[in-house]
């Protein structure tokens, strides 16, 4: 920034005051709601007795004098040997109730003959995260203390020399897999040592990458145990509804949680703000017929889109002097409202053109620096930032922030609001609902956001997809016999004959061993369940990226059009027995939409509830999917044509929750037969939508279908189920909270003021039938008819903050 505008004197910033102004005149109905989250005063607690001299002395030099009350709990129990889980909120400094520990005895191991009587693992899902953290504990300047990083960058001398030296080795799960367990032997002496694991920010670890980090995680108590080593688990996690569960499933033993925040916090005014109804621009649409093949629902109504919101928001922030960090959700949608409020800002004042900056990640230090210092000198008053703030740059202490749309879950939106707030001063936080029947839910059930949370981060240990694998590479580690049963679980024999009857492992008298001349872990990736498809651009032949393999039919075929961040392509060619994708740069002007036919077949049911003529049912199925065409659609809404596709069915054996209904109950909540398949299907987009308010998922992690006359069940059916081979958990934590998660969704429906469906209620952006038949009302009534019996406990209030919300991925 070479000039700096001129800065208006600052006044007394008044966050109610502002809100007032916000929402005034033609915005006066659009904050929905305003919640005062209180000032909180801190708890403190002494410092335990056992804390080394040397490890007390650097904390109280760098200012850390007194405790508060969790650290100190999740201190003592780790130090006694109790694996804990430190669940409180951001900036609440969970990461000294690990130091004290950990570091205190380190410090006092380096008298050992060895210099290394205790060693400890830090692992974080980033490498930024571990970068950060190592920089911080070379801050303290503890005298013995060896800490580095090791990770993908490290130079080979330098893990040489930290694998022989380190007692405190801060990495990431990818390292301790490909490289610390495969080669173990070199990592002897440290994993002999090996005192404490310390798995900060876990609430990350869900759904698949979860169940990979929990089969990870024995692996590691295994090999470590053949060393003689039983380290104490500290687990660090965002506020969610049952940290301890969560905790226990990935290390596969009992954990203590520590959830009571003893930190102070300033107070904040929290305003949730929902934008107009707006019906499309016919002119902009063109003719509104979709040539009856049901594409587009032209004739619905949808909301103004919260990124235009927030840019004017943004300006009107900035112009009152308001210092505002804007999140947005996708990279186009941060560069949008940065333009966007940059032009209303220069109709304003030329001289304010220039004071709001984007961010979205990628930048280089030096340009985050700039950044950064243009934030702190005040030359820059607003800034349009993605989620990549939250690892990549300080920025601390501002007025206010905006929210675009819902961030996905309860811990991104307390980190992404905990951005505003100087010291003794109360800040601004406004979340803007986006189209989507989550965010609808959300604005009008605040209880959901501030009170006890209901989203579960869950996994499944036991996905048979995901544990074989790490069976093959435990055995390459060290042959597995059947008392390893103790640490894989009970189903690690019979995936053990399978992984032999494939020829991968072979069964000796000592044991099952791998025989196989390759890595057991090159075929494994910690993130997915393995396939995947490349996206290759033809000019260059670079790969851009990869989609998930169940995903590829509908989103990269040939003559899709693909946007990859914020960049449109062309597909110009879908290969599907080499799995990629051939792509050309550029923006046709139209967008495109995947139709599809999907049925199910029920597996085996493994828990069933009775609710009346419902019956509620969890299990395994067998979804079969065919992409048939796609329709090119242009801005408006109007369809350029359909295309039909020659793809093969897709079938995927996983897990789901599914509820059969009769149609005589159907019929006396006021659904005749011919209405049933518009209100399943509009029931089923929503609750798919609404699953992630229990069950940290994101919207394309689930995928629904719904029929009025299921062959195996005989009965009009509903059935959500996990997008992932073997299942994520997502469906199962539907089943539990089902009663909380069905009754948020017909609140949701019914909290959107429109006619007759629109995206903030029924519709789904994924529907493979293009939106088509969808009841709304229908859909209210058949959600209220299963829930009038339903017999489930719930532990929180029904509408409460416990739903589910996923989007559609038929
Ligand atoms: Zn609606
Ligand atoms: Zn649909």
């Amino acid at each position: 920034m070479s000039s700096d505008p001129p800065r208006a004197t600052r006044r007394l910033f008044d966050p109610p005051a502002t809100l007032a102004r916000l929402s005034s005149g033609p915005r006066a109905e659009r904050l929905v709601h305003v919640h005062q989250v209180p000032a909180r005063s801190e708890q403190v607690a002494p410092w335990p007795e056992w804390v080394a001299p040397a490890v007390y002395s650097a904390f109280s030099t760098s200012g850390v004098t007194t405790l508060w009350t969790h650290q100190r709990e999740a201190a003592d129990c780790a130090h006694d040997g109790t694996h804990v889980v430190i669940s409180t909120g951001t900036a609440s400094g969970k990461s000294l109730g690990y130091l004290l520990p950990v570091l205190s005895d380190v410090v006092d191991g380096a008298a050992a003959p060895s210099g290394r009587g205790a060693t400890a693992l830090y692992l974080s899902p980033t490498k930024a995260l571990a970068a950060d953290q190592l920089a911080r504990l070379s801050a303290l300047a503890i005298p013995g203390l060896r800490a580095a990083t090791y990770d993908g960058d490290t130079p080979t001398d330098e893990r040489r020399w930290i694998r022989e030296h380190a007692q405190y080795v801060l990495t990431n799960p990818d390292l301790v897999h490909h490289s610390l367990l495969p080669g173990h032997p070199r990592w002897a002496p440290f994993l002999r040592s090996l005192r404490y694991v310390v798995i900060d920010e876990c609430h990350v670890y869900r759904g698949v990458f979860g169940s990979h980090l929990a089969a990870l995680l024995r692996r590691l108590r295994r090999v470590a145990a053949r060393y003689g080593a039983f380290p104490t688990f500290i687990l660090a996690s965002a506020t969610v509804a049952d940290p301890q569960a969560q905790a226990c499933a990935l290390i596969g033993m009992p954990v203590r949680p520590v959830t009571h925040d003893g930190s102070p916090r300033e107070a904040m005014t929290f305003g949730l703000w929902e934008p107009a109804l707006v019906h499309r621009d016919a002119g902009l649409g063109g003719d509104a017929g979709s040539g009856g093949g049901g594409g587009q629902r032209l004739d619905a109504p949808h909301r103004r889109s919260a990124v235009t919101e927030a840019a004017d928001l943004l300006a009107d922030l900035v112009v009152d002097g308001v210092q505002t960090v804007a999140f947005g959700r996708s990279r186009a949608g941060v560069e949008a409202i940065a333009a966007s409020a940059r032009r209303s800002l220069l109709e304003v004042d030329p001289a304010l053109g220039t004071s709001v900056a984007a961010y979205r990640g990628g930048y280089l230090p030096e340009e985050r620096r700039e950044l950064e210092s243009g934030l702190r000198s005040g030359a820059l008053r607003g800034l349009a930032a993605t989620n990549a703030l939250e690892l990549g740059i300080d920025v601390s202490g501002l007025d206010a922030v905006l929210m675009a749309g819902w961030p996905g879950t309860c811990a991104s939106l307390w980190q992404q609001a905990g951005r505003a707030g100087r010291n003794g001063s109360a800040s601004l936080a406004l979340l803007i609902a986006g189209d989507d029947p989550l965010d609808t839910y959300l604005v009008h059930h605040p209880e959901a956001l501030f009170e006890r949370p209901v989203e579960a981060a869950v996994l499944d240990p036991q996905n048979p997809y995901v544990l074989g694998p790490h069976l093959a590479a435990a055995a390459a580690e060290l042959p597995l016999t059947a008392a390893d049963a103790l640490v894989f679980g009970p189903t690690m024999v019979g995936l053990l004959e399978v992984l032999v009857a494939r020829g991968l492992l072979r069964r000796r008298p000592g044991g099952w061993f791998w025989t196989r001349p390759e890595r057991a872990t090159d075929h494994v990736s910690l993130r997915g369940t393995g396939e995947t498809v490349r996206i290759v651009e033809r000019s260059t032949g670079r790969v851009l990226g990869t989609v998930d393999g169940p995903a590829a039919h509908s989103s990269v075929h040939t003559g899709a059009v693909y946007v990859h961040q914020g960049q449109p392509y062309v597909v110009a060619h879908y290969d599907e027995d080499d799995s990629h994708a051939i792509v050309v740069a550029g923006d046709p002007g139209w967008s495109t939409r995947a139709r599809s036919v999907s049925a199910f077949d029920i597996g085996h049911v493994e828990q069933s509830q009775v609710w009346g003529p419902v019956e509620l049912c969890f299990g395994s199925v067998e979804v079969r999917s065919q992409v048939t065409s796609f329709l090119r659609v242009l801005p408006g809404g109007k369809v350029l044509g359909e295309h039909a596709l020659d793809l093969p069915e897709r079938s995927l054996h996983t897990k789901a929750v599914w509820w059969t209904m009769t149609p005589q109950m159907l019929e006396a909540a006021g659904i005749p037969e011919p209405s049933i398949p518009g209100a399943a299907h509009a029931a089923e987009h929503a609750t798919i939508g609404m699953l992630p308010l229990v069950a940290t998922s994101d919207r394309w992690d689930i995928g629904g279908v719904s029929t009025a006359l299921h062959p195996d069940t005989g009965r009009p059916t509903i059935l959500v189920y996990d997008g992932h081979p073997g299942g994520a958990g997502f469906a199962e934590r539907g089943f539990r909270a089902a009663t909380i998660w069905l009754t948020a969704t017909r609140d949701a429906i019914l909290a959107c003021e429109c006619a007759t469906g629109c995206p903030s209620c029924v519709h789904s952006p994924k529907c493979g039938n293009g939106n088509e038949p969808l009841d709304k009302s229908g859909a209210v009534a058949l959600l209220t008819a299963v829930l009038a019996g339903s017999t489930q406990g719930t532990r929180g209030q029904p509408g409460r903050r416990d739903s589910a919300q996923t989007p559609d991925v038929e």
